[in-house]
């Protein structure tokens, strides 16, 4: 039988304990900027683009802060397990199991945005299997599902 992988999920306050500890792991600093660009993150209930984060960001901070900053944490936080992109919607959610690095799959709403994340063990390991099956060496499977979330569909 598939053993789903199961992981504590922290939320709120508890998350960017969490996520700092895991970017400090990666050898980089907490810094004011990177906190409040994680809190702003995390403060989007679906998927937020750069720009998105930068207007949030800049709110908070009463002065404005360039997209091409947030892009650079962004890509930090991704590399460090802090946030994910979701390809689809070329946007960025914040990752709910910073301390757990494995393969999320996203199911993204087309109508309201919504983005599910799931993870399933059995169809990842599955995906990276069918790839090393004709030599391909799978480093970073995008697995997303669009279509319509249960409120939308209602
Ligand atoms: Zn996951
Ligand atoms: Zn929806």
């Amino acid at each position: 039988m598939a053993q789903a992988h199961r992981h504590h999920e922290p939320q709120g306050a508890e998350l960017a304990t969490v996520a700092q500890a895991a970017l400090e792991r990666a050898g980089e600093q907490w810094t004011t900027m990177r906190a409040s660009v994680f809190a702003a993150l995390a403060g989007f209930d679906r998927p937020a683009s750069a720009y998105d984060i930068a207007d949030s960001v800049s709110q908070a901070a009463g002065r404005r802060v360039a997209a091409n900053s947030i892009y650079r944490i962004l890509d930090l936080f991704v590399g460090a397990n802090l946030a994910r992109k979701v390809e689809s919607a070329n946007a960025y959610i914040v990752s709910a199991h910073p301390d757990c690095r494995h393969d999320c799959i996203f199911l993204v709403c087309d109508a309201c945005g919504q983005t599910t994340h799931l993870d399933d063990d059995a169809i990842t390991r599955g995906v990276r299997a069918a790839a090393a099956s004709v030599g391909f060496a799978a480093e970073r499977p995008v697995i997303e599902v669009r279509g319509r979330c249960a409120a939308c569909c209602a």
